[in-house]
Order: C-alpha cells, then sequence, then structure tokens
C-alpha cells in the first residue's frame, strides 16, 4: 500500500484570510491503496473525537484538491479512531462565531459537502463510531455508506435537539435518501440510531463486522454502484405539503410552539425532497442563521456542553484518580421502589449487587421490578436475551443481614425515616470494612446526621448519592458531600457514576439537597393556587405551556403527597414556612388520597391514567395561565438563587444543568437561573 500524506499549502501558508484562526494540525491524510482507491482518513490529532471546525473544513477541502488530482477509481472516508467516525460540528466555534464567521462556517461546509457529492469517482463513507450531525452530513454526500455492527456506532442527525436544523446538506440529502416521513422522524427525533436500524431505514446501505469494515468498504467503492428507490410518491411537492402539515399539526401538539427548530426542520426538509439541491441548501442557511441566534438554541447549546462537562468534572484535580481502586463490587440496602431501580441500574452496568431488605416479600417484589426492567431492555433491543439473564445473574437478593466487608459501595434507598436510616448505617459500619464507601439514597434528610449516629465510624467515606426517579430513565445523580467527605472518596463516587452512563452534579448536604430544594417551593406554591380555587388541569396546563413535561399537581400525584409532604417538613425545619403544606395536601392526606399509588389525588385515577376534566373552574379575579407559569417558574428561579448563594452547588451552570435534568425544567429556557436572567426578575443577579 503506498502512502500519500498531503504536501499542499494549507490556507494559512497561503497567507489566507482567516489564517489566524487556523491550527496548524493535520488531522486528515490520504492512503492509496493498490487498487488505486483513495482512503480519505479522519484523525484529529488533538482530540479523541474528529469534530468539523473550520480548520478541518479547510483540511478536507484541500483533501479534495488531491483527490482530484490523484483521480483514484473510487473514494473511501473513514476515521482512524477507535469510537468515533466523526461526531459533528464544534459546538464551541458555532456558539462563538459571530454573524459573518457562522455564515462563512455553513457556507464552507455546504461547498466541501457539495465538492464530494460532484466527484467523478464513487465515493462511500465507511462509518466505525459516532457519526452524527456533520459527520452523517458528510457521508450523506457520499455514493453509499457502509456501517461496523459495533456498539459504538451510532448514525443520527442531532441538530434539531440544539435548537438548529442540519445545515450542511442533511436536510436536503437525507429526505431523497430515504423518503420524507423517515427523514422527518429522524431528524425531528435527533435520534442516534444503532447500525442496523440505520440500514432498516436505508440510511446506510451495508452493515458488516467491525474487523471487515475497511476492507469491505474498498471492495464497494470499486463494486457496481448501489441501486436508490425513488420515493416521487412521498416527496412530491404535493404530498410533501400534506406530510408537512401532518408533522407541523403533531409537533405543536407536543412542543405547543416552544421548539421553533423542529418548526424549522419540517418547513425546510419538509420541502428538501424535491427541487434543486441549490435552492434547498439556500432554504437549510436562511433557517439556521436565523434559529442559531435564538434564545433557544443558545440555551441548548449551553446544556450539552454543561452535559459534556458533567462527563469531566473533578471535585479536587489534586487526587489522582487513576491510582484509586474502581468500584464494581456493591450493595443495596432496600428492594422498594429506588433500591431495585439502583441494583438493576448497577447491574446492567456490569457491577455486582447484592439487593438486601427486611422484608423477604420487598425482595421478591424488587426482583420482580428488576426482571421487568431486564426484559424491556430485551424488548427495546439494547440488550440480548443472553446479555440480560447474565446482567441479572450478577444481582443476589438477600432478605438476611450477609457480610458486606468486599464491597466498595454500599447504597442505602431504605425508607425515609432519619432514626431508621441511622441504625441502617451503624450496621453497615460493623457489616461493611473501614475503606467500603457508604451512600445514602435520601431526598431530603441530612447525611451528617446520619455521620455522626452512634456507632457510625470512618465518616470520611460516607457520601449522598441521590438517584431520581425513575432510576432507568433520569440521568441525573446528585453527589452529596458532607463536611467529612474525602476528595478522594468524591471523586472515587464520580468515576462510577460516570461509569454506570449517569451525569452527577456535586452538592452540599443540606435539607432536600439541590433539585428538591428548589422544585419543592414551586410545588406548594401550586397547592397554595388550588387552594385559592384554581382547578389542578388550569394550573397543571400553565407549566405544560411554559415546557415543564408534566404539570406540578400531576408530580405530586406521582411522587405520592404523602412523600412529599414529609421532604417538605424536612426542609420547613430548616428554611421555614415557604415550606409549609397548603390546605388542599393536607386535606387529601386526611382523606387518604396519597396521589396515582392510591387511586386518588388531585386527579382521579382510572387504570394507572388521570382523569382530566378541563372545565375552567376559576376564581372571580383569575391569573392568565401565562402569568401562572411565570410565577411559579419565578419561585424556582428564586430558590436557585439562594441555593447559589449558600454555595449548595458550585456555580449557577451547575444549578441549571441539574434543575433541566432532574426534573425537566423547560430546556429551552436553560433552568431556572438562566430563565431569571433573560426576564430580569431576580434581585441577587450579582452571583449569576
Ligand atoms: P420504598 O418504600 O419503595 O422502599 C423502601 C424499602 O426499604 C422497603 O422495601 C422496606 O422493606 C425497606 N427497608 C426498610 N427498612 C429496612 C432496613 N432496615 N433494611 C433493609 N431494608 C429496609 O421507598 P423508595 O421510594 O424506594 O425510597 C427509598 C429511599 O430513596 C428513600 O430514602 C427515599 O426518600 C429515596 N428516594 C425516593 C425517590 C422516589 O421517587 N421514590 C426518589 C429519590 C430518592
Amino acid at each position: 500500500m503506498e502512502t500519500e500524506i498531503l504536501r499542499e499549502k494549507s490556507p494559512e501558508e497561503k497567507g489566507g484570510p482567516s489564517a489566524g484562526r487556523r491550527q496548524e494540525k493535520h488531522g486528515i491524510h490520504i492512503e492509496l491503496t493498490n487498487r488505486n482507491i483513495a482512503e480519505v482518513i479522519f484523525d484529529n490529532p488533538d482530540k479523541a473525537a474528529n469534530i468539523f471546525d473550520e480548520a478541518t473544513l479547510d483540511q478536507l477541502d484541500i483533501a479534495l484538491n488531491a483527490v482530484e488530482r490523484i483521480e483514484p477509481d473510487a473514494v473511501v472516508f473513514r476515521s482512524a479512531k477507535p469510537k468515533v467516525f466523526i461526531a459533528g460540528a464544534d459546538l464551541d466555534s458555532l456558539a462563538s462565531a459571530n454573524e459573518e464567521l457562522l455564515e462563512h462556517l455553513i457556507v464552507k461546509g455546504q461547498q466541501v459537502f457539495q465538492r464530494i457529492a460532484a466527484l467523478p469517482m464513487p465515493t462511500v463513507a465507511a462509518i466505525h463510531g459516532a457519526c452524527l450531525g456533520g459527520g452523517l452530513e458528510l457521508a450523506l454526500a457520499c455514493d453509499a455508506r457502509i456501517a461496523s455492527d459495533d456498539k459504538v456506532t451510532k448514525i443520527g442527525l442531532p441538530e434539531t435537539l440544539l435548537g438548529i436544523i442540519p445545515a450542511w446538506g442533511g436536510s436536503t440529502r437525507l429526505p431523497r435518501l430515504i423518503g420524507l416521513p423517515k427523514a422527518l422522524a429522524a431528524i425531528l427525533s435527533g435520534k442516534a440510531y444503532a447500525a442496523k436500524h440505520a440500514k432498516s431505514v436505508g440510511i446506510v446501505d451495508r452493515v458488516v463486522p467491525r474487523e471487515r469494515l475497511n476492507a469491505a468498504a474498498v471492495k464497494m467503492a470499486g463494486g457496481p454502484a448501489v441501486s436508490r428507490k425513488s420515493f416521487f410518491l412521498t416527496n412530491n411537492p404535493l404530498s410533501s405539503a400534506v406530510i408537512r402539515g401532518f408533522a407541523r399539526r403533531n409537533l405543536l401538539r407536543k412542543t405547543r410552539g416552544n421548539y421553533p427548530a423542529q418548526e424549522a426542520a419540517i418547513a425546510v426538509a419538509g420541502r428538501g425532497g424535491n427541487g434543486p439541491v441549490d435552492r434547498s441548501l439556500k432554504r437549510e442557511r436562511e433557517a439556521v442563521m436565523k434559529l442559531a441566534r435564538s434564545g433557544e438554541a443558545r440555551n441548548l447549546m449551553r446544556l450539552f456542553r454543561l452535559q459534556e462537562r458533567s462527563k469531566k468534572f473533578r471535585y479536587d484535580p489534586k487526587v489522582n484518580r487513576d491510582a484509586l481502586p474502581p468500584v464494581t463490587r456493591t450493595a443495596v440496602i432496600g428492594a422498594g421502589v429506588m433500591g431495585s431501580g439502583i441494583a438493576q441500574w448497577f447491574a446492567a452496568r456490569g457491577a455486582s449487587v447484592i439487593l438486601r431488605d427486611i422484608d423477604r416479600g420487598k425482595v421478591a417484589a424488587g426482583m420482580e421490578s428488576v426482571r421487568k426492567l431486564f426484559s424491556g431492555a430485551v424488548r427495546k433491543r439494547i440488550l440480548t436475551k443472553h446479555e440480560a439473564m447474565r446482567k441479572m445473574d450478577l444481582i443476589t437478593p438477600s432478605a438476611e443481614a450477609v457480610p458486606l466487608s468486599r464491597c466498595d459501595l454500599v447504597v442505602e434507598a431504605a425508607v425515609e425515616n432519619l432514626e431508621i436510616k441511622k441504625k441502617i448505617f451503624a450496621d453497615l459500619c460493623a457489616r461493611a470494612s473501614d475503606e467500603t464507601i457508604l451512600a445514602t439514597n435520601t431526598s431530603a434528610l441530612p447525611i451528617s446526621e446520619l455521620c455522626e449516629a452512634d456507632g457510625v465510624t470512618h465518616p470520611e467515606r460516607i457520601i449522598g448519592l441521590h438517584f431520581f426517579n425513575p432510576v432507568s430513565r433520569m440521568k441525573l445523580v446528585e453527589v452529596v458531600v458532607t463536611e467529612w467527605t474525602s476528595p478522594e472518596v468524591v471523586e472515587r463516587v464520580l468515576s462510577f457514576v460516570r461509569g454506570i452512563g449517569k451525569l452527577p452534579v456535586v452538592v452540599k448536604d443540606s435539607p432536600g439537597f439541590l433539585v428538591n430544594r428548589i422544585l419543592m417551593p414551586y410545588l406548594i406554591e401550586a397547592g397554595k393556587l388550588v387552594d385559592k380555587g384554581y382547578t389542578p388541569a388550569y394550573i397543571d396546563k400553565a407549566m405544560l405551556d411554559f415546557g415543564m413535561p408534566m404539570g406540578p399537581l400531576r408530580l405530586l400525584d406521582e411522587v405520592g403527597l404523602d412523600v412529599a409532604s414529609h421532604v417538605a417538613a424536612t426542609m420547613g425545619e430548616s428554611f421555614g414556612a415557604r415550606f409549609a403544606l397548603p390546605v388542599c395536601i393536607k386535606g387529601h392526606l386526611a382523606s387518604g388520597n396519597l396521589g396515582k399509588k392510591s387511586g386518588r389525588g388531585f386527579y382521579p385515577y382510572e387504570k394507572g391514567e388521570p382523569v382530566v376534566v378541563m372545565k375552567p373552574d376559576l376564581p372571580p379575579v383569575a391569573l392568565s395561565r401565562s402569568a401562572i407559569a411565570e410565577q411559579l417558574a419565578g419561585l424556582m428561579s428564586r430558590e436557585a438563587a439562594l441555593c447559589l448563594d449558600e454555595g449548595i452547588a458550585l456555580d449557577a451552570d451547575d444549578i441549571d444543568f441539574a434543575m433541566v435534568m432532574g426534573t425537566g425544567f423547560a430546556p429551552f429556557r436553560g433552568g431556572p437561573l438562566e430563565y431569571a436572567r433573560g426576564r430580569k426578575t431576580l434581585k441577587l443577579e450579582r452571583n449569576l
């Protein structure tokens, strides 16, 4: 195999107009096979991932000059990274670009990918690893796509989740390749498909084992062209107008008009399947320029960056993480709703788990929930039957006290009662080794008091690990640090939490920690509005329109009014009257209406679903829904600002991030502090 390394001068060497911004790095090179097929190989030397920034687009442009000069019989585009094809565009450059630079980046990407589409020889994208956004748009510009069946291969266009649309040709080429309905489904959901799924919808043409990918791609490039279906029936102007109308109605039902990127995607990709490519690319450019300036895109991109920050966060950079023993053997105390969910998640991610409860019936019920969760994963094809069985075997159920000295981590998820938890912790200290990390999943109880309880030793290994319900769906975990917790324990726990695919946020030990502390005044105020005569449905609709995934009174019913009142009482002891229960909750509790679990709370329930009557029963002088939303969201902002002042979280970013990930706070609004900043409603802005 001969190798040709690009020697053409970069624009910087030529002293081009934007030379100052370019990095002089060779992230792309070409190898020529002995069958005269050119392999264009992406391998960013500075990062674990290949991403498209201005310099990479320039290098690709130069690589295409070389391809045109070499005139190979075919071209294969591939990556040398172990887990990434191309992970998309560099969000930092997009977020920081001024109008002129942004337009330049968009035009440049479109032009370079158009050059690929126009190459006279066959082109194939060999996809292994993340092929997202701009990565897929490059692949779509090729004549054919082949992907590895490896788990790391993920293919999709996630732009709408970031408040923009695919604008390097993705909104134009995908509908042409797979037909409008499937293209809209992919673009509007922003989902990353596994290779087999991508093949079933037609995005890739072949799926092969990873070891055979490169050879198969070269063979495919040299072989006959893949025959393509016509999508005239769905893509013609008449049908596409109908499909767009239908998609828009469906979308607005879900988003209530809060996500302009999805609407723009319907307008642009919905027309992208027919007419001249140039005209469609122009629509992509115009739409993305407008969207990229929107508050929604700014907030969604910030949240994406905060997720990345959470994945890398160091609590104490002085701690040598590599020297810390990994957490592999765990135990969970309490096999109820949370304990069984936590045990299943740990096992699914490869940790061994002892699942212990004092009640034999609860152990059996907990294992049944675990089994159901694994069956769900098999149904969704996340795991094979065999994998699910192997992972389920990692859980040892026990109704007896067992030695825990070999455990690296024990998570207590028993009832929310401080005295019971104190006893459990004293018992854990006697059973576990001095190095075993002891964590509690308490929702609101002070962890420091557990550290000081009789019989509790080595408080430096005691920590809060607050998972949210349902564990399998909620990505956030509050890692609660007391004044005693050692930095090594925090770093070990952070590595473990990230290792099991969750996103940690470090918070200070204080009643309700961060998320429940901010949520509770909002839930209580919603109850007070019911006391004033508003119907639950009216209040809940106000918050759904605001962008919350569920109204506050529905949420109270889900959590359970008994649980919520318990949490409110704990916080009330420290923070006073604003956590006092509204009359309506006390009334429900007195009549045994605990919410969904008892069949009645703010709503009556039939087969687990609330019966919502949208009768606009309002008090004589009623606030509009938007005024209610402003008032309720404002309470979250106020509590969030207090948390910031008290140092409960590291900074405003962590608070916004935790509230969006932990409660679904309208992501496009950026979180309670960002929302307040935008509306200039807070006095405490010195800290924001
Ligand atoms: P649950 O009532 O469903 O389960 C508690 C289990 O603990 C029961 O099975 C009980 O038999 C068991 N238990 C009681 N004493 C025990 C002991 N001494 N040793 C072993 N097991 C014992 O409760 P849950 O909803 O799973 O909550 C558990 C913990 O998680 C609580 O601290 C709660 O505040 C917290 N939490 C709950 C949620 C939620 O939404 N349910 C969310 C986050 C955190």
